[in-house]
């Protein structure tokens, strides 16, 4: 109930007072008197009109003018706009969590006791390809596995199963469950496929490394086996020290090669390249091959262009070796191999070309898109008694990716392949890194 506030009291006794006065002074008290109590009712409607108006629109601030009247709007007024500062906190709390489950790229789901799907996140959509429509729907009848089906009925808090997508039967998810109230859990599903093809990387990894290193050490070890045998004379030992060499040589090249893959993955491309003159980089690697090849090999080099490459001398020296040297080890006897780097005047920019041939036994189409994956090789034995390590195509695909470049392979089986990679050009300066001959 609306109280009558000191300035109501004042407005009254002035009203009565000058009602009075007047009054006594024209001889109409009556009169007067009735004319101050209509103008009150007048000024209460005014105050109840505005009452009335503000309540419309009752987060402006309240238009009364009486005291009295202010007494009643005032603290509504106060009461929600506090209301309204909490609600703006609380919608802001919703729009940060809203955010927060849209950027979880996991999808989460809410499921109710009896199974059904209650909310769900964004990635939830994408993942397991839910929408709307699907509030109320068992989760069961959207990823109708029986694994899944028991892990949703009687799954443990904090299981978490493997199951195929139930729309990419290539991809793998993963569910996790966790408990929240009244029976109801929270499934949290993630696609583990690049996960799981990463681990079988690294399992096949660490296999073939084994592998490879298990066969000469093999060797080495029935060598010595016999060596030791005090049966065995001072000339065959000599002669089976001789043969250590070999085997011992390919483990060595194995791990050099192993090491030399790991920095290229693990270190960064350098940012403060220098200008590599890549033509003598070639010429040392031809003379290197030169001196590994044998004369039944006829190895040409041809340049064309004294330019240079923005790059990491000793990195590009390692791609010409190894395909130099795979040249070499995939061609017959009497087979030519060449090497030319020459200009490519057709090119949007400056640019060179650096190209390795060979007549040698050729590449199936099937496998050329896999030689540079570490350890894949078409002949196995055949690479292996050739002194392969199998790393040599992956080294070479990751200095060049270093190098803002790629490997471009063409074979014809039986006839001999060609690989060959672009470069764009740099002026030659004084930095430029000469080649160490
Ligand atoms: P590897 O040490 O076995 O030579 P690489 O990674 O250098 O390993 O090469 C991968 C595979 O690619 C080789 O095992 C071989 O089968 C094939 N290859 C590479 N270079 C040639 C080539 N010039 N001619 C024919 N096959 C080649």
């Amino acid at each position: 109930m609306r109280q009558l506030s000191n300035q109501d009291t004042l407005l009254i006794t002035g009203l009565a007072a000058s009602a009075l006065l007047i009054g006594a002074i024209i001889g109409q008290i009556g009169w007067s008197l009735f004319v101050a109590t209509a103008i009150w009712a007048i000024t209460q409607h005014l105050e109840l009109g505005r009452l009335g108006k503000w309540a419309r629109h009752p987060l402006t601030r309240p238009t009364n003018r009486l005291d009295s009247w202010h007494t009643v709007s005032s603290p509504v007024y106060q009461y929600i706009k506090r209301e309204r500062t909490r609600s703006r906190g609380f919608l802001q709390r919703l729009r940060e969590l809203s955010t927060l489950s849209g950027a979880i790229p996991d999808a989460a789901i809410l499921v109710g006791s009896m199974g059904e799907i209650q909310d769900f996140n964004p990635a939830a959509r994408k993942l397991l390809r839910l929408s709307s429509g699907d509030h109320g729907l068992g989760l069961a009848t959207v990823v109708r596995q029986p694994d899944f089906v028991r892990f949703l009925r009687d799954g443990s808090e904090d299981e978490q199963i493997e199951i195929r997508s139930p729309f990419e039967a290539e991809r793998t998810l993963e569910a996790r469950r966790f408990n929240v109230d009244g029976g109801r859990i929270i499934v949290l599903v993630r696609d583990i496929t690049e996960l799981n093809r990463l681990l079988t990387m690294r399992q096949d990894f660490v296999a073939n490394v084994s592998h490879e290193l298990r066969t000469p050490l093999t060797v080495i070890g029935g060598y010595l086996e016999t060596m030791v045998d005090p049966d065995e004379d001072a000339e065959t030992r000599l002669q089976l020290a001789d043969r250590l060499t070999s085997p011992l040589r390919r483990m060595q090249n194995l791990v050099d090669d192993l090491l030399l893959l790991a920095r290229l993955e693990s270190t960064p491309a350098q940012t403060d390249l220098s200008g590599v003159a890549l033509a003598a980089v070639i010429e040392r690697a031809v003379r290197e091959a030169r001196g590994l090849a044998d004369e039944r090999f006829t190895l040409n080099c041809e340049i064309e262009t004294e330019a240079c490459v923005i790059g990491v001398e000793t990195e590009l020296y390692s791609v010409c070796i190894n395909l130099l040297t795979n040249a070499l080890r995939y061609s017959p006897q009497g087979g030519t191999v060449s090497v030319s780097f020459r200009d490519l005047p057709n090119a949007s920019a400056p640019m060179v070309r650096l190209t390795v041939s060979d007549t040698g036994v050729g590449i199936a189409p099937e496998h050329l898109s896999r030689l540079t994956e570490r350890f894949y090789r078409v002949d196995l034995a055949g690479s292996r008694t050739r002194g392969g390590t199998g790393l040599g195509l992956a080294i070479v695909k990751h200095v060049l990716r270093r190098h803002s470049t790629e490997l471009h392979i063409d074979s014809t089986l039986g006839q001999g392949s060609q690989f060959h990679c672009d470069f764009l050009t740099v002026p030659a300066t004084d930095s430029t890194t000469p080649s160490q001959t």
